[in-house]
């Protein structure tokens, strides 16, 4: 599988970057990088410069919230009744929700990429890979909001956005990746729960002066695995376990299928309403301290206007085609459906049915910040379609993995499986098992066809293919060893 090599290869390339980083390979210090960018040069005339500074002022504050791992219909939002999130439940309150917003990608790299960039996946440098691949030269979200006054933060919690490993720093004055925390069964895979996060952007936030509008990024990474909650939290969660509930094996690899990965595996818990508690635990815990942000960010010039946009990179399989607690595998909705919440000045709140997809966020932000808006976005301003209440036009949205490619449209889902990486790098079709299915959000998709066509628009995308253009620097063989020690590549696997 490509997915399984790109993550084996990130997996040594992550242990390269901690070892390089301590110094020492037996006791990996987590990386701590804070990267500073200086602000873009001001070369207009010092008039022009302070009529701009003045614009300037006058923007909204712009908060993109991102939970990584989080499903859509796992939310009190989208109509689960068993979840708790009492701050998304104030957003929604005065927001659009998306019921059919659609993520780019089933893997955290790919899947931020396109919403930093407005691109499908085939269409930037990261593509469908996850860890191996860097963004390059496309012009990031960060860098319009910073070249148009705007001062840039983004604080993350997952190893996959480490900017070393992604390019994603370019266009924010601060990037704070600092990771301190080891992963419970993978101490080699760092991360940062929702409390040093949330503190670390108020931190920035209340340093502000409040003469320049905001535009900050937030990415919690507490519902992914491995589930670990504070046992206080637990206790707020009641889901229902069937009387029954079968046992499920712990694999002794990283995947999900027909049983617990081994990084997700907690000890004593075999059943899915004991892992499903836990998911929805994280959940709440991140939700209670993104409330604490949520606070602190409209605190920041209070006269100002405040954009908010909540979304996920990714869903999580909780026992869907015998998929278990686990990422990266499949274009339909258990991965592909993520929440979409749209919070801004004179945009009536709502429900909006239209399909919407990551390479919507670009150019909706930059739209309601007054920002003109790229022509090469492939994106949609949502802003235009919501304040006169039109509905968004019929679209192609795509959520795609390589060897899988899901096409979600008004009227349901298109199904790629490509034969073989060379059919799925020249996006060929002739072979590909292609399917038809209705899907209604909240509940399964339901196979209609099972030999459909591929429409033009999507065979224009799929052979859009872009081959990677900067590649991380190849992993120390030292740390490779040690991965292959620790279980994380097989001898045989052709990634290294
Ligand atoms: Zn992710």
């Amino acid at each position: 599988m490509r997915n399984r090599s790109a993550c084996l290869a990130a997996a040594a390339f992550l242990l390269a970057a901690v070892g390089c980083e301590s110094g020492d390979a037996e006791s990996p210090t987590a990386p701590r990088v804070t990267t500073t960018v200086a602000p873009p040069t001001v070369t207009a005339p010092a008039s022009d410069a302070t009529a701009g500074e003045e614009a300037a002022a006058r923007r909204p504050d712009v908060l993109l919230l991102i939970a990584d791992t989080l499903r859509a219909d796992r939310l009190p939002a989208y109509g689960f009744e068993y979840g708790k999130t009492p701050t998304l439940d104030r957003l929604t309150r005065d927001a659009v929700v998306f019921d059919r917003a659609v993520a780019a990608s089933a893997a955290t790299m790919p899947s931020h990429a396109s919403m930093f960039t407005s691109r499908f996946v085939r269409q930037h440098s990261v593509g469908y890979n996850n860890g191996n691949t860097m963004l390059a030269d496309e012009k990031t979200i960060a860098q319009h909001f910073q070249e148009a006054g705007y001062a840039t933060a983004g604080f993350i919690g997952n190893v996959m956005m480490l900017d070393r490993l992604t390019g994603f720093a370019r266009g924010f004055e601060v990037y704070d990746d600092r990771l301190p925390q080891p992963e419970k069964n993978r101490p080699e895979f760092f991360e940062r729960e929702a409390p040093q996060t949330t503190q670390r952007a108020i931190a920035w936030l209340k340093k502000r002066a409040g003469d320049r509008p905001v535009f900050l990024l937030v990415h919690y990474q507490d519902p992914h695995g491995p589930y670990t909650p504070p046992e206080r939290v637990l206790r707020g969660i009641s889901l229902p376990a069937p009387e029954e509930e079968p046992r499920l094996p712990v694999n002794e690899t990283q995947s999900g299928y027909g049983g617990i990965p081994a990084y997700q595996a907690l000890e004593g818990l075999d059943r899915q309403s004991q892992y499903e508690s836990r998911y929805l635990a994280e959940i709440l815990y991140m939700d209670r301290w993104m409330g604490l942000l949520l606070d602190a960010f409209e605190e920041h010039r209070p006269d100002a206007g405040h954009v908010v946009v909540f979304t996920s990179d990714h869903g999580e399989s909780l026992g869907e085609e015998g998929h278990w607690f686990e990422h990266g595998h499949t274009s339909m909705p258990d991965l592909a459906h993520v929440p979409f919440l749209l919070r801004a000045p004179e945009v009536p709140a709502g429900r909006r049915s239209e399909p919407v997809s990551h390479v919507d966020i670009l150019p909706t932000l930059l739209d309601l910040a007054g920002l003109p808006v790229p022509a090469d976005a492939v994106g949609v301003a949502l802003g235009p379609y919501l304040r006169e209440n039109e509905r968004l036009p019929a679209r192609e949205l795509y959520c795609d993995l390589g060897l899988e490619t899901g096409i979600y449209d008004d009227d349901g889902i298109t199904r790629i499986r490509f034969s073989s990486f060379e059919a799925a790098d020249a996006g060929n079709t002739r072979d590909a098992d292609v399917s038809r299915w209705d899907w209604t959000p909240g509940g399964p998709p339901v196979a209609r066809d099972s030999e459909a066509e591929v429409g033009a628009a999507a065979a224009a995308y799929l052979a859009d293919v872009k081959t990677p253009r900067v590649l991380t620097a190849a992993p120390d063989p030292k740390h490779v060893e040690r991965m292959r020690a620790l279980g994380y590549i097989e001898p045989e696997d052709p990634a290294d």
